[in-house]
């Protein structure tokens, strides 16, 4: 079970340590994700290197493949990826809401199985930061096999039954997203919703000692739900909560102002996580509104396509300038790609030999938003963390002209 404390703030900002019965964990934190149990282009022993100390998994997703009886054969999702640090699974509430076919019931969400993502209906692109899509190569695999499509039920008993057998160290109960923007009932009917499935999902039962059920918040962007979610989870009793229902279509305006509120009803020494959330300047955005991990697909989909984060923003490595470039892909950065081959290589390779430019961009990528959050926490425990802010915003947006 995790016990969580703040350590030191600054402005809105905190820094906090978790103790977990397997290991520790010092915030604020990025979680690189894994969506099929492997996070693309990084092996473990790598992630390691990078001293990432927690990894995001989709539950739901590693129902559908590789299953139960295999994930339960080899003994859980640590054993079975190979990483023995702490793993994080959500359980597949966002990515059966962006299923057009699927319908939600009180009991649960009704879907169609045995069809790939490009098959199904699917709403909108890349909310949350685009988790699930980009990395759901997988599912292109189970589709040759193809299986006639088949209804299938995703109830909260489900979600918690597989990521018992799973065995991750932090838990997501199924919960109920909308879309944004929307009218408060809707609103209200979701939240309520996902209050009487975060009870199911704590009376399921079958968790094991070590594992801890996050209360996910929703409430749109009305601020009296959120406080009536936080009220009734509290009521209920959850050790760490996730903050759901944005990155889902609301303006950048709705997005910062829930944030905003949302962050000080929250209690002060419980883990807080916002899903979704790699870009660096969002990442510092969700640190000063007091958020503690969170999580995106964002730095390897960039990798994928030849982009990297760098402290003067982004930079596209398939740009011909950059041929004769001798430079690393950010001469300040310590990871181990930078410090071995230089912008022009890289170049080179993303023409040639794609699979390794993609392995050393994803590396510096990931290294990046970890080097971003340990120096964040660094600001925060020397209580200058509006100042980092303001000197990271200023250097990241000086040099635009190499964006994407
Ligand atoms: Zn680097």
């Amino acid at each position: 079970m995790l016990e969580f404390r703040v350590v030191a703030e600054s402005g809105g900002a905190r820094a906090g340590e978790g103790r977990t019965s397997r290991a520790p964990l010092h915030t604020p934190l990025f979680m690189p994700v894994g969506t099929h149990a492997a996070v693309n282009g990084l092996v473990p022993g790598v992630l390691e290197q990078l001293d990432a100390e927690i990894l995001v998994c989709n539950a739901f997703r590693l129902a559908e493949q590789p299953g139960d009886s295999i994930l339960r054969s080899q003994g859980g999702l640590h054993r079975f990826m190979g990483w023995p640090r702490l793993l994080l699974t959500d359980s597949g509430g966002f990515q059966v809401y962006r299923l057009e076919d699927r319908v939600v019931r009180e009991e649960g969400v009704e879907f169609h199985v045995g069809k790939t993502e490009e098959e199904r209906p699917s709403k909108g692109r890349a909310a949350r930061g685009g988790r699930g899509k980009q990395e759901a190569a997988g599912s292109r695999q189970s589709d040759r096999t193809a299986k006639p499509p088949e209804r299938v039920l995703w109830t909260p008993e489900r979600a918690i039954e597989i990521q018992a057998v799973l065995g991750s160290d932090f838990v997501m109960p199924l919960d109920v997203c909308v879309s944004l923007p929307t009218d408060h009932a809707t609103a209200k009917a979701a939240m309520e919703r996902t209050l009487r499935w975060a009870k199911r999902c704590k009376d399921a039962g079958g968790l094991a000692p070590g594992q801890t059920l996050f209360g996910i918040v929703q409430g749109a962007t009305f601020p009296d739900l959120r406080r009536r979610c936080i009220d009734a989870l509290e009521e209920l009793g959850f050790a760490a909560y996730a903050i759901g229902g944005l990155n889902v279509g609301e303006s950048a305006e709705d997005y910062r102002a829930t944030l905003g509120h949302v962050g000080p009803m929250l209690p002060r020494h419980k883990l807080r996580y916002l899903m979704g959330v790699g870009r660096p300047e969002a990442m510092l955005e969700a640190v000063a509104a007091g958020v503690d991990i969170m999580d995106s697909i964002v730095p390897t989909k960039y990798a994928r396509e030849g982009t990297a984060f760098t402290s003067r923003g982004l930079v596209n490595l398939a740009k011909p300038k950059l041929a004769k470039d001798r430079l690393a892909i950010d001469p300040s950065c310590r990871c181990p790609t930078c410090s071995r081959v230089s912008r022009g290589y890289l170049h080179h390779l993303f023409h040639t030999t794609t699979t390794t430019a993609q392995v050393f961009v994803a590396t510096h990528n990931v290294w990046f938003c970890l080097e971003l959050m340990r120096n964040a926490r660094a600001a925060v425990l020397e209580g200058r963390f509006a100042e980092f802010h303001r000197e990271f915003l200023a250097e990241y947006r000086r040099e635009r002209g190499d964006a994407r």
